[in-house]
């Protein structure tokens, strides 16, 4: 008989559910829109309480309590969206799935791992996920290992300085900081910064996608140099923009400026700078990868 493992890619507009059997592969999936936590988790269990499993992976829209050994465990916090603020996935799913066992992290660092067993990072030890969407949020692998440190990463609020090509009066959008990254080129900022519904109205060779380049590659500047990844992998609904790729790539070359020497920073960055290979399951792919380890881990104890 197949195993059968749970994952939920649990995000701030949408939860996607799937099965998937042990080599990953989804075989049942449905995505329900992020409603207040009774409504959303009722979905949720009606959806896998025809299946049988034991693990179940999940990744997190955030900030999120990740630190296992910590009572506030898979606890949502001071997020914007007010009536998840306190509320304890981890706790809900453990209260409506008693046999099984469940292992939260974030959304960003569960796609990365996505990325790693069933996408553009295979065979990868130490690397970065980003995406740029709504929000901007990154997931890094160090030593094969999702990084947690003090609470987890929050990539996409580092600062950045404003685009030499940026003339406007646009200061960022970000509640917290304004002009971090996720502030100066989120989809929102982008939207906001040129009036329009959505940017993928923007045409390819606007200056928008200049700026817009300017600034990941100023954070992706950043990351090489903190945490010096074999690979980046840029993901999201704002990177449907392929024209974005070769800008940042030019762009990060020139603000390097050969400063870290490797081939793969010169010669080979369009294998260095990559697109997600899993066309916006790298979630849910990533929620069953970390399902899938729950059960070879107790398996192995
Ligand atoms: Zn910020």
């Amino acid at each position: 008989m197949v195993r059968l493992y749970a994952g939920i890619e649990a995000g701030g507009t949408k939860f996607v559910c799937g099965i998937c059997d042990d080599r990953g592969e989804v075989i049942e999936k449905a995505q329900f829109h992020t409603e207040a936590p009774k409504e959303t988790l009722a979905n949720v269990i009606r959806f896998f309480k025809p299946f049988e499993f034991t693990a179940m992976g999940v990744g997190s829209f955030g900030p999120v309590c990740v630190d296992k050994a910590h009572p506030k465990y898979g606890m949502i916090l001071n997020t914007p969206k007010l009536n998840w603020r306190n509320f304890n996935l981890y706790q809900a799913l453990s209260s409506a799935f008693p046999s099984c066992a469940i292992k939260l992290d974030t959304d960003v660092n569960v796609a990365a791992l996505g990325e790693q067993r069933f996408g553009a990072a295979r065979g990868l030890t130490d690397f970065v996920y980003l995406t740029i969407g709504t929000g901007i949020g990154g997931g890094v692998l160090i030593d094969g290992k999702m990084l947690h440190g003090l609470t987890h990463p929050e990539m996409g609020h580092v600062l950045v300085r404003k685009s030499n090509k940026d003339l406007e009066e646009f200061n960022g959008i970000c509640p917290s900081h304004k002009n971090c990254l996720e502030g100066m080129a989120s989809g929102p900022a982008l939207n906001m910064r040129w009036q329009v519904a959505s940017c993928s109205v923007l045409p390819k060779d606007h200056i928008a996608w200049e700026i817009e380049s300017d600034y990941l590659a100023q954070a992706l500047m950043n990351y090489v140099l903190v945490l010096s990844p074999q690979k980046i992998i840029l993901g999201g609904g704002v990177m449907k923009q392929i024209q974005l790729f070769p800008l940042i790539r030019q762009k990060l070359k020139t603000l390097l400026n050969g400063y870290v020497q490797h081939q793969n920073l010169e010669e080979y960055l369009d294998d260095f700078i990559v697109p997600s290979e899993l066309d916006g399951d790298a979630g849910l792919k990533g929620a069953c990868a970390l399902a899938i380890d729950i059960q070879d881990s107790l398996a192995n104890s």
